[in-house]
C-alpha cells in the first residue's frame, strides 16, 4: 500500500466523541485522522446488517471503497440475555414504535420500553452486556475486526446522570454502580468501546504492515 494511503485514516462517523477517542489513539501511530464530514459527497450509509460485526464492516468497506483510504467503523449496542440478545443492533431505534412522553427523549423512551419488557424477570435473570465491534478496512481489502464486551445487570429503574443511551439502567456488579455514575475516564477503562479501541490499537501495526 502506498505511504500516503497508510498515513491517512477515515473514521466512518460524524460523532464527535467517537472521533476524539479514535483520533487520540491513532495519532500515537502517526496517522492523520479524517472523518465523514471531510467527505460530504458520501451521504448516509445504510446499516442493515444482522450483527454488530456486519454493520461495522458494511460501513468501513463502503468508506474504504469510496475514498481509497483506510476506513474504521464501529457499531455497538446492548444485549439482554432474557430477551434473546435484544435490543442488539436495534438499540438506538428500539422504542421508535412507542410515543414520546412529554419531556422524554429517545434514550429515556428506550429505557422505559426495556424496563417494561423486563418487568417480570427475576433479579437473577437480568444479565446483559454492552458490545462494540470495530472494523478497519484497507482499500486493498485487508480487514481487521475487533470486539469489546462489558458484562452487567439490568437495573429496575434508571440511576445516575452521566453518559448516554442505556447507561442509567446498566449496573456493573464489579464496582457496584450503574454506568451513569462513572466519569468518562472511568467508563472508558471498563467499557465495551474502550476495550474494542485498545484491541484495535494493539492490532494496528500488524494490520498496516500486512502485504
Ligand atoms: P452506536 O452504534 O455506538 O451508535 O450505538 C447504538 C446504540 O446503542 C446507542 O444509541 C445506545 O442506545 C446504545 N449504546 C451503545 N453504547 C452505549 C453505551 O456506552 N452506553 C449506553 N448505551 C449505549
Amino acid at each position: 500500500m502506498p505511504d500516503e494511503m497508510k498515513n491517512r485514516v477515515v473514521l466512518a462517523t460524524t460523532n464527535r466523541g467517537k472521533i476524539r477517542e479514535l483520533a487520540d489513539g491513532l495519532a500515537a501511530h502517526g496517522v492523520e485522522v479524517l472523518n465523514l464530514a471531510d467527505f460530504p459527497e458520501l451521504g448516509e450509509i445504510e446499516e442493515n446488517g444482522a450483527t454488530f460485526e456486519e454493520n461495522a464492516l458494511i460501513k468501513a468497506r463502503a468508506v474504504a471503497e469510496a475514498t481509497g483510504l483506510v476506513a474504521v467503523a464501529d457499531d455497538s449496542g446492548l444485549m439482554v440475555d432474557a430477551l434473546g440478545g435484544a435490543p442488539g443492533v436495534f438499540s438506538a431505534r428500539y422504542s421508535d414504535d412507542w410515543a414520546l412522553l412529554p419531556g422524554e427523549n429517545r434514550d429515556k423512551r428506550n429505557m422505559r420500553k426495556l424496563l417494561h419488557a423486563m418487568e417480570k424477570v427475576d433479579d437473577a435473570e437480568r444479565e446483559c452486556r454492552f458490545v462494540t465491534c470495530m472494523a478497519a478496512v484497507r482499500p486493498d481489502g485487508h480487514e481487521l475486526i475487533v470486539k469489546g464486551e462489558w458484562r452487567g445487570r439490568l437495573l429496575r429503574e434508571p440511576s445516575g446522570e452521566n453518559g448516554f443511551g442505556y447507561d442509567p439502567v446498566f449496573f456493573d456488579p464489579e464496582i457496584g454502580t450503574s454506568a451513569a455514575h462513572l466519569t468518562t475516564g472511568q467508563k472508558n477503562a471498563r467499557s465495551h468501546r474502550g476495550k474494542a479501541l485498545r484491541a484495535l490499537l494493539a492490532g494496528w501495526p500488524a494490520f498496516m504492515g500486512e502485504r
